[in-house]
């Protein structure tokens, strides 16, 4: 079942999103050559609780840290540690999730360390840009997989490949609420997007093959061919009026657009 919310439900996700991406923007301030991922893990948690937030991920099926850091050809949900640290030439995918109120706001961007190789520059803006592009999608009256069509589109035209074994979601009281949101699919399908529903949209995408696998940690999901994944995200309320990304400035989402 998907939950509708309400404006007051949709405004308290909004401010659990804008503390999501204050610590984004934090991570993307101290992201250098020398950084170990628990420096940002532990950054990010203070500045989860100073905001009166409760880190959605710490403890979730068990996971250990409040962030998810993804190194490289990591496409998602590796563990931070003190012994991971970052080289110039890398890319790090970092995603938070925070509950405010009992709202989950969930989002996340891939950073570059100091200069990166023109392929993870590309892989970066294709990523980015196909979120975009499937932001755009999110229209009352419109359909579910007109979302996976945006992103899957234009990842392909440029040659990379979107992960299929991981998915977006429906996101309220609970981080993962239904429908789930692939990133791919054929436009004019799936339900039906109705005003009050809020979906986390989260490409990940990868220079090579689709192929994921999962190390022994249980969690830390990797290209089966080494190639480089980038994975980015935002929570999305479909309105009458069109998408609100949730935790931006309506005039920056705007300028994005
Ligand atoms: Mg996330
Ligand atoms: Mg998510």
């Amino acid at each position: 079942m998907v939950v509708l919310k309400s404006k007051g439900e949709i405004e308290l996700m909004d401010h659990a999103n804008s503390i999501v991406q204050s610590v984004l923007d934090e991570m993307e301030r101290m992201i250098a050559p020398g950084v170990s991922t628990l420096d940002l893990d532990r950054r990010a948690e203070a500045m989860i609780r100073e905001a009166s937030g409760v880190p959605a991920f710490l403890g979730y099926n068990g996971f250990p840290a409040s962030l998810c850091t993804s190194i490289n050809d990591v496409i998602v949900h590796g563990i931070p540690s003190d012994k991971e640290v970052l080289e110039e030439g890398d890319i790090i995918g970092v995603d938070c999730g925070v509950f405010y109120k009992g709202y989950c706001g969930d989002s996340a961007r891939t950073f570059a360390v100091g200069s990166v190789s023109s392929e993870a520059r590309r892989l970066l803006d294709t990523t980015r840009v196909s979120l975009e592009h499937a932001i755009q999608a999110v229209q009352p009256g419109g359909h579910l997989h007109d979302i996976g069509h945006a992103v899957e589109s234009h990842v392909e035209e440029a040659g990379f490949a979107v992960v299929r074994e991981f998915v977006g979601h429906g996101i309220g009281t609970a981080m993962h609420e239904e429908p789930q949101v692939p990133n791919f699919g054929s436009k004019g399908t799936g339900r039906r997007l109705k005003p009050g529903m809020v979906l986390a949209i989260e490409p990940m995408v990868n220079v090579g093959g689709p192929g994921v696998k999962v190390d022994a940690d249980g969690w830390t999901a990797r290209t089966t061919d080494g190639s480089l994944s980038a994975h980015f995200e935002f929570s999305v309320a479909v309105t009458e009026q069109g998408p609100q990304v949730l935790g931006v400035a309506r005039d920056a989402a705007a300028a994005t657009a």
